[in-house]
């Protein structure tokens, strides 16, 4: 397959909002792909030359691009003058990668004679920016430099446009794993794109069922590479095969909430095992004979920064294979549990580590087991992967412990029990279903969260995506004075406003909104942003951040759950405030439309 035809897929992938439309380009580009070119296809569509766990970005800087740029033009990077032209060009269109299309335009429409459409293979691209993330070490930012600058010799226009934003590790399709794994059924079974209520049941059974085995193996392995290699080569009963790997990180499973114990007593049928939900950092550890690996809940690695508590588990664990979740927490000298902050500057930290793990001691409380010697547990019961964990862990140690645990049958004891989970610290109680399996990659009912939030008049916590930015004025003039928020509609792929955030940031933070942004700005409004509200600044979705609001209510200006409630309305947060960032978490993991809604009705 030819970089063009992706590239033209692209274009078209760029300018539809739905995810059915996106779905049916989606199909015909797998069409278009051999086996053997799905995985450079499908790390391209993402923007990557790798899954993001392995934490290999491709990223190159702003400044190297105008100079690669510069040589694309023939021109020297040395030239003051020419990389200040360049730089108003990208000012003026707002992004890199329409710059580089202009420039490399000017420079072809000269010569056009002398270039045949470009045969810049999917392959070969793939193997060009592959090399360029790879590339380390002193000088090595010259010779990314050189091989854009002689990748761009070669592109079209339009080439140029999306190879330049891939390299700036700014692609950003809008393209859902979600929707890619409805993409992969659709293309398989071969009948078109259509919602699965216009279909016969024969034929609805038929992708759903192939369409659960996608999602389940993309639990496991998270890499869509794997799993559309897998289809495209061996079939469904290929994929079927793809079980957990150690090292290789489980999509996380994660919780509902309900308004009272009463509910979530009834929800789970009389029976409940509550936990203390602590507030700290999601850890999925991989003990293997090939060594230790951690992973945070948004599946970056976290091994490096905590060497401390890789080798806790590795001493525990020695000559064992397992995978288990736990939450990271630093306590006091005490043993109390010391505020999140404290746990979180440990996970930025790079350098001093020794330092840090000093400072900032952790404790690893473990709550759930994925897989044991024996092979995956996740099919288990909960309070069966419980005792194999406590069987795992045995006597214990002093800094990995089983998170504090107790299963009930009354609202009285789970009040007692969530009383002393809040006196000693924890934010709240998990309430976990006994006999659920570990539905890896979703949120459901079989784990209920409790937090001290509730009992009060407010909202619970949001974690809404940042689509905007309104500049400030009087003190705050100069600054982005407030983001224009969204939450996430996982059913169409879109992300649609909830509220204009403006409170809750100290100085130093609003002084730190604009550079922090300054990666994600669009020059539009991107086609998966639903909203009315202009800011003066757009951004593609991608931060998340968390925010509690007063209330939700109807709202004739925020596009989310729009028509749903009422005609004409959509869901407003009123009087939100900024509580902090949420960098653990993707854009298409923030809060759904969905989950908007539900916390609409129960508190209304
Ligand atoms: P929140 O914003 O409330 O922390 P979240 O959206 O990050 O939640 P949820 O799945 O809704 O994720 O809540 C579960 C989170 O709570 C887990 O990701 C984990 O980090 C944390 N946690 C703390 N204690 C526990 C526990 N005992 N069992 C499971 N998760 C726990």
């Amino acid at each position: 397959m030819l970089y063009r035809e992706l590239a033209a897929f692209f274009e078209r992938l760029e300018a539809t909002p739905g995810r059915l439309g996106m779905t049916s380009i989606l199909v015909e580009l797998l069409g278009q792909a051999k086996p053997a070119e799905m995985t450079p296809v499908v790390r391209l569509l993402q923007g990557a030359v790798a899954p993001d766990w392995e934490g290999i970005e491709v990223g190159l800087a702003e400044k190297q691009i105008l100079k690669a740029l510069a040589m694309a033009q023939g021109s020297s990077t040395k030239s003051e003058e020419t990389l200040t032209k360049l730089e108003a060009l990208y000012h003026e269109k707002g992004d890199l990668g329409l710059a580089a299309e202009a420039v490399v335009g000017a420079s072809k429409g000269k010569q056009a004679s002398l270039f045949g459409a470009s045969d810049l293979t999917v392959a070969a691209a793939f193997a060009s920016i592959e090399a360029l993330a790879r590339t380390t070490g002193t000088g090595s930012q010259e010779a990314k430099q050189r091989l854009l600058s002689k990748l761009l010799l070669e592109a079209s226009p339009l080439e140029a446009r999306y190879l330049t934003r891939t390299i700036a590790g700014r692609l950003r399709l809008g393209v859902a794993d979600m929707t890619f794994l409805d993409a992969l059924a659709a293309w398989r079974i071969g009948r078109g794109v259509r919602s699965v209520t216009d279909m016969e049941d024969a034929e609805r059974a038929e992708q759903e069922a192939l369409r659960a085995t996608l999602e389940k193996a993309y639990d496991f392995r998270s890499d869509l590479a794997i799993v559309a290699t897998a289809l495209a080569t061996g079939g469904p009963d290929l994929v079927a095969k793809l079980g957990v790997a150690y090292g290789t990180p489980v999509r996380p499973m994660a919780s509902e909430r309900l308004k009272t114990l009463g509910e979530i007593l009834t929800k789970m049928e009389g029976r409940v095992a509550m936990e203390y939900k602590y507030d700290g950092l999601r850890v999925q550890a991989h003990v293997s004979p090939a060594g230790v690996r951690l992973f945070s809940r948004r599946l970056e690695e976290l091994t490096a920064q905590f060497p401390d508590v890789v080798a806790d588990l590795a001493a525990h664990f020695r000559g064992r294979s397992l995978i288990v979740e736990g939450e990271a927490i630093a306590l006091d000298a005490n043993g109390r549990m010391r505020p999140f902050q404290d746990v979180s500057r440990r996970r930025g930290r790079k350098t001093d580590l020794d330092a840090a793990v000093k400072e900032i001691p952790i404790t690893l409380f473990l709550f759930d087991c994925l897989a044991d010697g024996s092979g995956p547990t996740m099919d288990l019961p909960f309070a069966e992967r419980r005792a194999r964990l406590a069987g795992l862990l045995g006597k214990g140690h002093d800094r990995i412990r089983l998170s504090a645990i107790e299963e009930v049958s009354d609202v009285a004891a789970m009040e007692a029990f969530f009383d002393k989970a809040v006196e000693e610290g924890a934010e709240g109680i998990m309430c976990k279903d006994p006999r659920a399996p570990y539905k890896a990659g979703s949120r459901g009912f079989a784990w209920i969260k409790f937090k001290t939030d509730y009992t009060e008049a407010l909202v619970d916590t949001m974690d809404l995506v940042a689509v905007g930015a309104f500049y400030g004025r009087g003190r705050r003039a100069g600054w982005y004075g407030a983001v224009l928020m969204a939450a996430y509609d996982d059913e169409a792929g879109v992300w649609r406003s909830l509220c204009k955030l403006g409170t809750g940031f100290d100085d130093a933070t609003l002084e730190t909104l604009k550079p922090r942004f300054e990666p994600h700005v669009a020059p539009k409004r991107p086609a998966k942003v639903d909203s009315e509200m202009e800011p003066d600044v757009w951004f593609e979705p991608s931060v998340v951040m968390e925010v509690q609001a007063a209330e939700l209510t109807l709202s004739p200006i925020h596009r989310a759950a729009w028509g749903l409630l009422k005609p004409g309305a959509g869901l407003a947060a009123r009087f939100p405030r900024f509580t902090r960032w949420r960098d653990d978490k993707t854009a298409t993991q923030a809060t759904s439309v969905k989950e908007v809604v539900r916390l609409y009705e129960t508190k209304g």
